[in-house]
This record gives structure tokens, C-alpha cells and sequence, in this order.
């Protein structure tokens, strides 16, 4: 043995002071974090030229691999949580969700199945069921009845989860050939549904993505979607799953759960209702609408990690029959069997998932809801919908920009309108004007294209975006535009 103390990797007194350290770190990140460029500005390869190329060999002081985050690592970050981070969706934080997920991370607790540790499911199950109240689901959803929910990493893993327990019901039921089984959704669905139908093994060629248009909001039709089932049935095939999105990625676009479920019952189809961004919304009983006609889905999921106070990794699932989930994805290994499992009055959650060892996100989301209240998680989705309503009219006054599609939460998608300009006028006018936005630093923004329309859009969603934060952008918008169209008159 050397002269020097075995080192401990968990000793308590200076896990305490080495965490404080990082916590006082973090507080001053989000005290200057205006200061920041909000997309990272630096160019591909920074970080690995300035990297050593090898590990330390020794031990370092968190002092100064905390001085190396501030150099090296901040310059490469996109600020998510910055107020003028409008791309994308948002990912909001909190300090509550930041402490749950200090604990679920301190305790490192494995919970795949009740016994590893009882906490973990329990509570689990306890959030899924508040939420389930919170959104007014139907009651076929709560482990009270057959359903029940599980917390998943992504809203991707619940698709494939989904996807699998609907391959094997249907199998199940009938001899069939997985080459005949046909997915369904609309142009405007996540494309992470393409992904999960492949990992499932439902050909590409087998997945109807049914164009939407903008006359129709970019909803799914009910009469394109029965079209479709109907000539595929005609053609010897078997309808699967249809995915129906609350709140789609482009627009926030609301497929009409109703009718499509009912036309899906019809032909046996598994309904999956992605809420992943919009979902958050319907706690407050004035969006609670948006869900109805969820009761004819068999199963529901949307991601706290976007518009809940809760950090990334977090999709709530639930399901009408965990038995279609656990009959797909359950395995029995001796290393895992125990007496509780045994006596099938517990929820394994390994069973309803892809992986074995699993996170304790309930912990999160528990102190997320703790620490804020329904109220306070209502406000914070009130106070985003006005200033994207504020901000939204602000457009409309204007006749320099069109909203493109009219706004459900939110997001609000709008393009540059300039005299007697083409669409592709229109287009490059649009691009030019979010590519000189985003450049400034003080804010970012995304863009998606639909029907060839070059859009941009603003998801206001970010925990600590403000009034004047929207107020700042409004005024950017106005003055680049300004500049953009004399510059533009110049030339002609
Ligand atoms: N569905 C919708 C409507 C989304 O907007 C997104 C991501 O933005 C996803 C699914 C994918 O979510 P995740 O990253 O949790 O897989």
C-alpha cells in the first residue's frame, strides 16, 4: 500500500463540499446567462482541438475542471434555458425538478422491478396517477382499472414500446406475416414514428404517411385516413396502429381524436396519441378539450421534459391493457425472480419498457409537481400561451408578416409578406430574416417548411422567458424586417 489514503470516490463530507461548489457554479451560469450567445456560435471541431489527447492520470480538483467548463464548454453550449431561446420546443427546467433530479441521481436506485426497490415503483405509480386526474383521462387508463402508466426516457421509446405491443396483440390474433402489417399517421407526425416502425420491423413501404393541408390546419382527415385503411385492407393487407398527434411538431396542429379513433376501432387499429409537447397544456380545463376523444385511444404519452418543469429524460406513458405492454416486453430471468413478482400484485416496471435497469425519474417529476403546485404549473403554461398570443397579434397588426396557421398554444408560425412578392421571394425574405435573428445571439429560433412554405417558428416556452423578452424580440423582428425590405428595395 503507497504512503497516501486509499481515495474514496464517495466520501460524504467531500461529496458536500465539492457539490456545493458545482451548485454555486450552476446559480451564477443562470445569473449571466443573458450574456451568453443563445445558439453556440462556435465552429465544428473546437472542443476536440483543444482537449488533451489523453485522460488525466491523476486526480483534478473540481476547482479546476470547473474552470475548464467555463472555458471550454459553456462557448460550445446552445442555452436552452436561456429567455430567448424560442427553437424547437423547449426544454424547461427548474430548480425543483433540479433537486429531484439530485436525489434520483444520489440515491442511484435501480428500480427494474418492485423488490430492487419499492420507492421507485411506488412512486411512480402515485405521479402517473396524479396525472392522470391532472388531464382528465379516462379511467381506463389508471391502474385502477387494466391500464396504467410508466415513465419512459422519450417519447421514440414509447412509440417502439406501443408499436411492439401492438405488432404482438395483433399477432397474436391472428395468423399474419409481419410484411402485411401497415402503420398509419399524417405527414405531419414525428418522424421519430418512421424510426421506431423500422426497429420494429414495419417496412418503410408498410407506413402511410398521409398528407395534410394547410386548408385543413395540417389535421389528419378522418375521410384520408379511412381511404387509406380501406384500400390497404383491399389490397390484403392488416391495418396496425395509427399515431394521432395533440400538438404537432411544425404548427402544433390538433388531429381530431374522435372521428380518426372511431374509424380505427373499426378495423381493429391500436391508437397512439402523441401529446408530447401540447399534452402540458391540458392541465388547465380551458385546453382540456384538445384531449377529447382520447378515451378511444389505446394509449396516450407526452414528454414533461418539454413544457412541465422537467428536465430531460421524461414521457409519461399510459396504456388502456398493460398487459398488451408486459405480454411484449416482459422476460423471466432466475437472476430476477422474487416472491413479490411471483405473486403478480406488484408493477415490474422492466415489463414495460426496452431497457432492464431503469432511472428514478418519478422522483423528479414528484418534486416538480410538489414544488410548484397544479396551480403553479397551470400559471407557467398560461403565462407562455399569452405572451404567444400577444406576440401572435403583434404579427397580425402587421401587415409585413402573415401567421400561417392560426396558434393552439404557444408556438406561432409566421413568414415575411413583402409587395407583390412570389413565394420564393416570400421564402428567401423569411429565411434571410431568421438567419439574421438568430445571428444577434439574443435569441434563436427554428424554421420548417410545409406546402413549400418557408415558416418561421417561435415556441415561447422557455422557464424563464418574460414580457420583455418577447417585447426584445418583437422590436428585433420589426427592425430587421426594416432593414431587409430596404435592402431589398435598394437593389430592384
Ligand atoms: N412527438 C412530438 C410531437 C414532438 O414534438 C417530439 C419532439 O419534439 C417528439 C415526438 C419526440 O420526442 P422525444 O425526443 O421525447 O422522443
Amino acid at each position: 500500500m503507497g504512503s497516501h489514503a486509499m481515495m474514496n470516490p464517495l466520501d460524504p463530507e467531500e461529496f458536500r463540499r465539492q457539490a456545493h461548489v458545482v451548485v454555486d457554479f450552476l446559480a451564477d451560469y443562470y445569473l449571466n446567462i443573458e450574456n451568453y450567445p443563445v445558439c453556440s456560435q462556435v465552429e465544428p471541431g473546437y472542443l476536440t482541438k483543444t482537449m488533451p489527447q489523453s485522460a488525466p492520470l491523476q486526480p483534478e480538483p473540481i476547482e479546476t475542471i470547473l474552470q475548464d467548463v467555463q472555458k471550454h464548454i459553456i462557448p460550445g453550449l446552445t442555452h436552452w434555458q436561456s429567455p430567448g431561446f424560442f427553437g424547437y420546443f423547449q426544454s424547461n427546467a427548474s430548480t425543483g425538478n433540479f433537486l429531484g433530479e439530485m436525489l434520483l441521481t444520489g440515491f442511484n436506485s435501480v428500480g427494474f422491478n418492485w423488490l430492487a426497490s419499492p420507492a421507485a415503483t411506488e412512486l411512480e405509480i402515485v405521479v402517473m396517477e396524479w396525472l392522470l386526474k391532472l388531464l382528465q383521462l379516462p379511467k381506463s387508463f389508471s391502474f385502477s382499472s387494466d391500464g396504467g402508466g410508466v415513465i419512459h426516457g422519450s417519447t421514440c421509446e414509447s412509440f417502439v414500446c406501443t408499436l411492439v405491443a401492438a405488432r404482438e396483440k395483433k399477432l397474436s390474433q391472428r395468423e399474419a406475416d409481419l410484411g402485411k402489417l401497415v402503420v398509419y399517421c399524417s405527414d405531419q407526425t414525428h418522424f421519430s414514428l418512421q424510426k421506431g416502425c423500422r426497429v420494429v420491423g414495419i417496412s418503410p413501404n408498410n407506413v402511410r404517411s398521409i398528407q395534410t393541408k394547410k386548408s385543413m390546419n395540417f389535421q389528419l382527415s378522418p375521410d384520408a385516413l379511412l381511404t387509406a385503411i380501406e384500400s390497404d385492407v383491399r389490397a390484403g393487407l392488416i391495418p396496425l396502429y395509427v399515431c394521432l398527434t395533440l400538438g404537432t411538431t411544425s404548427t402544433t396542429a390538433v388531429d381530431p381524436l374522435l372521428a380518426l379513433s372511431e374509424i380505427a376501432k373499426r378495423f381493429l387499429v391500436w391508437v397512439h396519441v402523441d401529446a408530447a409537447y401540447a399534452g402540458s397544456a391540458c392541465i388547465c380545463p380551458e385546453f382540456r378539450h384538445f384531449l377529447d376523444g382520447v378515451e378511444g385511444a389505446n394509449s396516450f404519452s407526452f414528454n414533461p421534459h418539454k413544457w412541465f418543469l422537467t428536465t430531460l429524460d421524461c414521457c409519461c406513458l399510459w396504456v388502456k391493457d398493460q398487459s398488451d405492454l408486459t405480454k411484449a416486453l416482459s422476460n423471466d430471468y432466475e437472476l430476477l425472480k422474487n416472491k413479490a413478482s411471483d405473486t403478480k400484485n406488484v408493477v415490474d416496471y422492466k415489463d414495460w419498457q426496452i431497457a432492464l435497469s431503469r432511472r428514478f425519474r418519478a422522483m423528479k417529476l414528484w418534486m416538480v409537481i410538489r414544488s410548484y403546485g397544479v396551480t403553479g404549473l397551470q400559471e407557467v403554461i398560461r403565462k407562455h400561451v399569452k405572451l404567444a398570443k400577444h406576440f401572435e397579434a403583434l404579427l397580425i397588426a402587421d401587415k409585413r408578416f402573415e401567421v400561417v396557421v392560426p396558434r393552439n398554444f404557444a408556438t406561432v408560425c409566421f413568414k415575411v409578406l413583402a409587395p407583390n412578392a412570389s413565394n420564393e421571394d416570400s421564402k428567401r425574405l423569411t429565411e434571410t430574416l431568421l438567419d439574421s435573428l438568430n445571428a444577434s445571439g439574443l435569441v434563436y429560433m427554428t424554421h420548417v417548411v410545409r406546402e413549400g412554405v418557408y415558416v418561421i417558428r417561435v415556441a415561447i416556452g422557455a422557464t424563464l422567458t418574460e414580457e420583455k423578452h418577447v417585447r426584445m424580440l418583437w422590436d428585433m423582428v420589426q427592425e430587421h424586417t426594416t432593414h431587409l425590405l430596404a435592402s431589398c428595395a435598394a437593389i430592384e
